[in-house]
This record gives structure tokens, C-alpha cells and sequence, in this order.
């Protein structure tokens, strides 16, 4: 799965003009409960931008589960506790929580998935952050996610 990543990437980068913003980015989750990105960037030209997020690990969804969570940093921890309420079955995430403003669904070991933020409706006044919502995870798996202004 992962030998397909660096074709995908030419293929993507072939099919945007040469100047243009890269609205899009790849974050990998692993079997050691790390994000490999402490920060995401997105230029202010992106209306949308696409996250993938993958887990690069081996491990079930439900020992080693990673899902990409975007909110404003005010709102993390009330998400994360509501989410673990909701439990597993809810990918550790209340259902229709208006505070999330973006999430993955939660993947296991060798799983992907994608989703696009529409950039022009994010809040623009107040810091947000990326996390993973899986119990336990939240501490080592953040980072920031900015809109250059
Ligand atoms: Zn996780």
C-alpha cells in the first residue's frame, strides 16, 4: 500500500499548475501513537484542502485506532471527553458534535482516509488544532493547523 503513495503524489502534482498552492496533505499515524506532522499549513489561495490521513502501523482499529480530528484548540478537550463517551462504536466521537469541525473516520493498521475541509468556513479568529480522538491518544497525538492570512 504504501509503494502507491510517491506515484500518487507525481500524478497530483502533474495536474495542478505550477504555481498554484498545494491544497492538500498527507499525515501519517502509527503503531507508536505519533502523528508524523506537529503542524499543517494551509495557504490562504486554498478554498478546499484535502487531508489524508494513513496508519503506516499494523495494529486493529481497536487497540491502535488514529482518526484526524480538526477543532478550535478551545474546544479539544470537551470533544475528546464527550468522545469517549460515545465509545468505539461511535469512532470515539459524539455524533453531530457542531464543535468538530472537520474528522476521519478511525482506522486501523494499513487503512487510509480522505476528507476535504472547505477552507472559506473555518474560523478565523481563534487557534485550531488537529488530534486524535482514540482514548489515551490525545497527548502525543496534536498539532497545530493553520491558515496563512
Ligand atoms: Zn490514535
Amino acid at each position: 500500500m504504501l509503494r502507491s503513495f510517491p506515484l500518487m503524489a507525481v500524478l497530483y502534482a502533474c495536474a495542478i499548475p505550477a504555481m498554484a498552492a498545494d491544497c492538500s496533505a498527507e499525515i501519517n499515524s502509527t503503531d507508536q501513537m505519533t502523528f508524523d506532522k506537529k503542524i499543517i499549513e494551509v495557504d490562504k489561495s486554498c478554498t478546499a484542502f484535502t487531508i489524508r490521513l494513513n496508519h503506516t502501523g499494523a495494529m486493529p482499529v481497536a487497540a491502535m485506532g488514529h482518526n484526524w480530528v480538526l477543532a478550535k484548540t478551545a474546544d479539544v478537550e470537551a470533544i475528546s471527553n464527550d468522545g469517549l463517551s460515545a465509545g468505539p462504536a461511535q469512532g470515539y466521537l459524539k455524533p453531530e458534535d457542531s464543535r468538530i469541525i472537520a474528522h476521519t473516520r478511525m482506522i486501523g493498521g494499513g487503512e487510509s482516509d480522505t476528507i476535504t475541509i472547505n477552507v472559506t468556513a473555518l474560523p478565523t479568529q481563534t487557534p485550531l488544532e488537529f488530534f486524535c480522538s482514540f482514548p489515551g491518544h490525545r497527548s502525543l497525538m496534536r498539532g497545530a493547523f493553520q491558515v496563512s492570512r
